[in-house]
Order: structure tokens, then sequence, then C-alpha cells
């Protein structure tokens, strides 16, 4: 079907959910005393719901880009919440704190999810910009340990805990206080649905790719380091160009926190998988003395810069590529496999970094000249040549003879690069549906 059908049709089942159980679930009620229920219905199926999101379904995914799919996560938390704290509100305002026992686990799931939703909020992301107090909450919280992304990310399992709290207040509301069966067999059977998605992830997913696990056979030192895994099976999981896996090294040396790097090997490579890695933070620096033979899992694979290459179909469409530091790996990958393939069309690779001394991978840039039909590379230097801008694009695209309304533009890096890339693309009159991107931040 249709992907841009499939991802409506999946938005619109996702707000027209908690409506449908509302319906079921309140069925007996008047429509004034059913406020303030629904709003608690609203926000029980949607935290539910990011249960489900943040367990990677590939169903899902398949439609929505992983990074898309975890910003939305995040939002609609922050959503349900805020609907959830309304709805705890307007029941007191309106029947005072009544069914203690029931309320008690309500209560509990707030405090629980507010609680780890504002140290994600302060740790994990750059919202609230850079307001005072959220400077001075930041600063207060970086004495602690706990101030740290791969932290955060552990502490936020506790969410499972909150909808558990959750998951018993409504099931005591509607069987001890209603008596209704039916609304509590959805109500509970949504919540089996993703309790049973969160544990396959996190718990057997990993049980199962331990069985299956890789050896780094070659990690090399260069501007960034490359590494290449060989599964012990023999046998490589299916991935598409550019895409990206979550990555578990077995050694204690390295925390077992899953990290995400874009496979820059071709899919067609059955032999080895191979990464890029550059020093970013504590994980990737002691990535700089990896030793082969270290054991590691690879979860994936993810994303979907792939669809891009594969929906071109028109030869004189070109696939011109903006990649900013590092966000040049899943590149990489799409021209591996365009070598594969001998993809016929113009593709111009614009790889922005700070300074000569972080241009890399000379060797395999240059043999794509050799071995793709047409393809140009562009290394752009921001200490010589200042950020890109609207008049450095339009005359990047204008020496490569890009007809920028016949072609397909891909982006990678640090967010401030690509909103600008994106901002004067858009200011070129280039619909927004030929402007592809993947952020390096879940
Ligand atoms: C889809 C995707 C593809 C990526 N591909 C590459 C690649 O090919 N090469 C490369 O060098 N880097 C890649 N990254 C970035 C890489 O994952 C981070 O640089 C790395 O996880 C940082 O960990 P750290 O502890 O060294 O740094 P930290 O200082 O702890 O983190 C720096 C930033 O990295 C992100 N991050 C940290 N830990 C995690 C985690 N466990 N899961 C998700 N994000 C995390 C956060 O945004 C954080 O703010 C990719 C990221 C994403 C999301």
């Amino acid at each position: 079907m249709n992907r841009k059908l499939m991802r409506m049709l999946i938005v619109a089942a996702y707000i027209l959910l908690p409506v449908l159980i509302a319906a079921v679930s309140l069925r007996n009620r008047s429509f004034l005393s059913a406020g303030p229920p629904f709003l608690g219905i609203v926000s029980y199926t949607w935290l539910l719901t990011g249960v489900i999101i943040a367990s990677r379904p590939r169903f899902i995914e398949y439609y929505f880009s992983l990074d898309k799919l975890n910003r939305f996560h995040a939002i609609m938390a922050v959503v349900a919440l805020a609907i959830g704290i309304t709805h705890k509100l307007w029941v007191t305002l309106l029947w005072g704190w009544a069914y203690r026992y029931s309320t008690i686990f309500g209560d509990l799931a707030i405090l629980f999810f507010l609680t780890i939703a504002v140290l994600s909020a302060l740790v994990m992301t750059n919202w609230f910009g850079r307001k005072k107090i959220v400077k001075t909450a930041k600063t207060t919280l970086k004495k602690y340990p706990i101030a740290n992304y791969e932290k955060m990310k552990f502490v936020h399992n506790f969410n499972i805990i909150a909808a558990n709290f959750l998951a018993i207040h409504v099931l005591t509301m509607t069987i001890i206080v209603q008596g209704d069966y039916l609304a509590a067999a959805i109500l509970g059977g949504y919540f089996a649905l993703a309790f049973s998605l969160y544990i396959n992830h996190k718990f057997l997913k990993p049980i199962r790719l331990k069985k299956n696990l890789y050896t780094v056979t070659r990690p090399e030192k260069g501007n960034v380091l490359e590494v290449h895994l060989k599964p012990d099976s023999g046998e490589i999981f299916p991935y598409r160009a550019g895409q990206f896996v979550f990555l578990r090294l077995y050694d204690p040396q390295y925390s077992p926190e899953e990290h995400p790097f874009s496979l820059i090997s071709a899919p067609q490579d059955r032999d080895k998988v191979a990464l890029a890695i550059k020093d970013s933070g504590d994980y990737t620096h002691r990535f700089q003395t990896l030793q082969p033979g270290v054991k590691a899992s690879v979860e994936g694979p993810h994303g979907g810069m792939w669809h891009v290459q594969e929906g071109i179909h028109d030869k004189t469409v070109s696939m011109v590529m903006f990649a900013g530091g590092i966000g040049i790996t899943p590149m990489l990958g799409i021209l591996e496999n365009s070598a594969y393939l001998q993809f016929p069309n113009k593709t111009v690779l614009v790889w922005s970094l700070k300074d000569r001394n972080e241009y890399g991978f000379t060797e395999k840039l240059q043999a794509f000249k050799e071995k793709l039909p047409d393809f140009r590379l562009v290394p752009f230097f921001a200490n010589e040549s200042g950020f890109l801008d609207e008049g450095k694009i339009d005359k990047i695209l204008k020496d490569n003879e890009i007809r920028y309304e016949a072609a397909e533009y891909l982006l990678c890096g640090p967010p401030p690069f690509m909103n600008a890339v994106e901002a004067a693309l858009l200011k070129k009159g280039i619909p927004k549906d030929r402007i592809h991107y993947e952020t390096f931040g879940l």
C-alpha cells in the first residue's frame, strides 16, 4: 500500500483508538459524568501506546523512521501525562479523593511518569532552550551521576513500573468500582499487549541476539574508527542500504547499554557488516582502544533512508546528499549499494566538515568516483568557506548541473546543519516530500 496513505491510516488509528475504547468502556455513563474518565482513558491508551512505540515495532517503523517515532513518542508522552493530570484534578474536584486504593495507584503512576519525564527532558533533550531556570536545573543535575544520556536511558525503563500502577488503577476502577467486565477486558487487553511487547524487546530479544553474536575483526583507526563485524554463525541479517543498528559489546570495558550506528557496508556484502564510529562521548571514546575478538550483538536493521534510492525509477532524477560530519555514514552505505547496483543516476555528495583535519574515508570516496557511473564529491570546509547557505547550495547545484526540481535530497548531520540545509532547499521551492533526513539523536 502507498506509504503516505498508510501513514495517515496509522495516525488516524492512533487518534481514534482511545475514542473507540472510551465509547465501549463508558457506554453506560451519562454525557456529563463521562468527561473525567474519558480523559483518563485517552491518557492510559496513549501512555501504553508509548510503551508499544518504545519496543520498536517493525510494522510501524516501516512507515515512520525510528528517529521520527521517538520524537513523537517523547511529545505524546508529555501530552498524555498532561491529560492524565487533568483527569486527576477533574475527578478530585467532582468526587473528592474517593476509591482510596485505586486512586493511590493512579497517583503513584502520575508521580513516577512525571519524575521520569522531567528528568528525561532535562538530560536527554534540548527542550526548553536556554531559559535560566532550565540552565540551573541542568547544572544542579550534572552533579549527580544520573545526568548522562546512557544512565537516563536506563532510568527510563522505570516507566514500565508506572505503567503497571496505571493498569492496576484502571482495572480496579473498572472491575471493583464499576463492575464492568467488558471494559476491563479491553483496557486490560491493551495493557497486556503493550507489556508483552516491552518484555519481548527488553528481555527476550537480547537473549535471542546473544545466540547470534558477531566478532570484531577489524577495528581500524583513521579520522573515525572503522569497525568490521563478522557473524559467528556465518549468517548476516538482511538489511537495506543506509540503515542503522543498535550495537552492544560484551566486554567488561564497555557499558551493557546499546548504541545506534549506521551501516557503512553494502547489503550485498554477506561476509561482514561495517560501522564507522566517531569519538563523541564516554562510550564511543572507549571504542578507540577496541581490540579484535570482542563479541557484539547487533540489533536491527532500522531506518528508512533506503526508501529514497529504491523509490527513484527515473534515470534523470539525481540523488543529492548533504552530510554534516559523521552524518556521512548512512551515505557511505548507500554509495556502496550504488556501486553494487551500478546506480545510473547522477549522485552528488556534499560533505560539510569543520576543517580539513576532519576529512576521512579518502580512499573509499575516491573509489566511488571510479566505481559509480556518475558520482560527484563536494567537500565543504566551514573554516574556509563559512556555513552552507542558500547561495552556496545554489552554486553547488549549478556547478554539478543538478536541476533542483528533478532531484531527491538526503540530509544527515547535526540538527543545526540539517535545519540550515532544509531551510535553504525549501526557500528554493523544493517540495518538502523530496527532502529526506535522519537525525543522529533518538
Ligand atoms: C540513527 C543513528 C545513527 C547513528 N550513526 C552513527 C554512526 O554511524 N557513527 C557514529 O559515530 N555515531 C552515530 N550515531 C551517534 C552515536 O549513536 C552516538 O554518538 C553515541 O551513542 C554517543 O554515545 P557516547 O556515550 O559516546 O556519547 P554521549 O556523550 O553519552 O552522548 C552523546 C549523544 O549521543 C546520543 N546517545 C548517547 N547514548 C545513546 C544511546 N544509548 N542510544 C541512542 N543515542 C545515544 C545522545 O543524543 C547524546 O546526547 C548515530 C545515532 C543515531 C541515532
